[in-house]
């Protein structure tokens, strides 16, 4: 990995997720093998180049310029990892598309962000960004598609709302909707978001908060007292954050292991 540890700005006052107060890049890695430490739960954003990828994390971070802060050439085709708020991670996968046309059958995004998405075992949830202006793209469902084969948990999340009138955002929504409807159990959840006017930030930071503190529950099961371990026996609770996001059809993905 490109080392780096650069923090690229810190405030002063309390940690919150919505509130975020601080980002330090952490580097940029060509292949799984030369990621940072798995420390951290990641919450990695992709989609095709031009979608508004960087207008959206620079919006999320509240950072002009944190999704090109990169020193390193060429860092578009890397993975770069942000660490926000000294709790969890923001990865800019790299775009697909343009300059990773299909060749014969080989997949239209590089080989590490395969590996990365299928074997990163603290990635908790892939943000897959599509162009809400317009209609399904070939390259946009054959991702989703792959996600899906996959088992990769992921959210839909519908870029530049403020471009269109909300009746044709509406309607691509939709017409996305349908395309993928036959390779889940349950759709994934759609948001849309605009980074001109900043729509669609409090929802997502509130999903990763969500995420977060889901993960923590589970890490720590609550303790049962014997009277109501009787009264409640543990099979009649529901599962404790098992929020399902887009639950693809087939068998699941093995449970990755994660260590934080
Ligand atoms: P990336 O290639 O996916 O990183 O996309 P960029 O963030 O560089 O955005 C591509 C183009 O779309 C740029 O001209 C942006 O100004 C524009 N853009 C990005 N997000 C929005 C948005 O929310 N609204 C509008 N109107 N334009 C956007």
């Amino acid at each position: 990995m490109v080392p780096s540890g650069r923090i690229y700005w810190e405030t002063a006052g309390s940690i919150s997720i919505v509130n975020i107060s601080s980002a330090i890049f952490e580097g940029s890695a060509p292949d799984l093998g030369s990621c940072p430490d798995e420390s951290l739960p990641e919450f990695a954003f992709i989609g095709r180049s031009n979608v508004g990828k960087s207008s959206l994390l620079n919006m999320l971070s509240g950072q002009r310029d944190l999704a090109r802060v990169s020193p390193t050439p060429g860092h578009t085709k890397l993975i770069n990892f942000f660490t926000m708020n000294r709790t969890w991670r923001l990865v800019d996968l790299p775009g697909y598309g343009f300059a990773q046309v299909a060749r014969k059958d080989k997949a239209r995004f590089n080989q590490a962000v395969a590996d990365f998405l299928q074997h990163r075992p603290n990635l908790a949830l892939v943000f897959e960004l599509i162009d809400s202006s317009l209609p399904p793209q070939a390259m946009d469902l054959e991702f989703v598609e792959w996600l899906a084969r996959n088992s990769i948990p992921f959210v839909l999340v519908f870029t530049k709302v403020d471009r269109s009138k909300p009746e044709k955002v509406q309607a691509n929504i939709q017409a996305f909707k349908a395309r993928i409807a036959g390779w889940f159990e349950q759709l994934p959840e759609v948001y849309t978001c605009s980074a001109q006017t900043r729509q669609g930030r409090t929802e997502l930071l509130g999903l990763i908060d969500t995420a977060i503190r889901e993960m923590q529950t589970e890490e720590r099961p609550p303790v049962m007292l014997p009277d109501e371990e009787e009264e409640f026996p543990a099979a009649d609770l529901p599962p404790v954050g098992d929020v399902p996001r887009g639950k693809p059809k087939g068998p699941k993905r093995p449970n990755p292991g994660r260590i934080w």
